[in-house]
């Protein structure tokens, strides 16, 4: 896969899933801006990407939920780059609750965070992207977004909603070679499924055909292609990730 000289923004970069997509994506030669909360780690993982991969990377601290950071990440990237080439909305959270005890909070958090974090950096790469006449859009949904899962109704609505919102974006800009696909991981090993307890991660483990956790790089690797020229007429899809436990 070559992904030399293209330029990719990637939200929740600082670890998990981010961190091995960023990676991934420096190692077929895209240059790389980190996006997390903490301005130190972006940083780090920008400094080593492009020490490991030869790749341009910068660090931009940014709150994903906020409307005018999204904007302000693109505006930076366009004055260093002059473009954006790949967007992958990675970022999320999870706030768990039943849904008898869930609070507007949790519920405000989550899709705050997950889904209006995608409509604020889609919103802000799509001119730079339709003036170049190239883009690729990939988001971060989840098998919980397809199947649903109780104690979960926040995050599912918002990894739902990211599949609605990037089959609409992908009919409305296919015509622009402008693509956007969703992943939708199943039980990945990072810090997100750390507090899941013994017994529920065994239940879960019983119902993934492929009796295992997913490991981040394979979740990466299906980004890295989707953001490929490689995938040029993909478009509107969900790839599932996930051992088979959606089928
Ligand atoms: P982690 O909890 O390991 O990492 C979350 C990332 O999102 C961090 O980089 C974090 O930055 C960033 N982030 C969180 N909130 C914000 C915010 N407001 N603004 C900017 N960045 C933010 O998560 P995973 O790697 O496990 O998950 C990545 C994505 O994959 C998520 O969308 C998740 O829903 C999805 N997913 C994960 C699965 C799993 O099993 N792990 C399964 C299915 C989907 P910081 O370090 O600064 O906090």
């Amino acid at each position: 896969m070559d992904l030399s000289n293209k330029i990719a923004i990637v939200t929740g970069a600082s670890r998990g899933i981010g961190y091995a997509i960023a990676d991934t994506l420096a190692s077929y030669g895209a240059n790389i801006v980190c996006v997390s909360t903490r301005q130190s780690v972006c940083d780090e993982v920008a400094a080593a990407l492009q020490e490991t991969y030869g790749v341009a990377c910068i660090g931009i601290a940014a709150d994903v939920s906020s409307f005018e950071d999204g904007a302000s990440v693109v505006k930076t990237v366009i004055g260093k780059f002059g473009r954006v080439d790949i967007l992958v909305n990675n970022a999320g959270i999870t706030r768990d609750n039943l849904m008898l005890r869930m609070s507007l909070e949790e519920w405000t958090d989550v899709i705050s965070v997950n889904l209006n974090s995608v409509f604020n950096f889609t919103k802000a790469v799509l001119k730079p992207m339709l003036k170049n006449r190239y883009g690729r859009i990939v988001n971060i949904s989840s098998v919980v977004g397809v199947m649903g899962n109780a104690g979960q109704a926040n995050y599912a609505a918002s990894k739902a909603g990211i599949i609605g919102f990037s089959k609409s974006i992908a009919r409305e800009f296919g015509a622009k070679n402008i693509t956007c696909n969703v992943v939708a991981p199943g039980f990945i090993e990072t810090d997100m499924i750390q507090s899941l307890p013994k017994d529920y991660l065994d239940t879960i483990m019983a119902s993934i055909p492929q009796k295992r956790l997913g490991s981040a790089r394979e979740v990466a690797e299906m980004v890295s292609f989707l953001a490929s020229d490689l995938a040029a007429y993909t478009t509107g899809q969900v790839l599932h990730v996930d051992g088979g436990m959606q089928m």
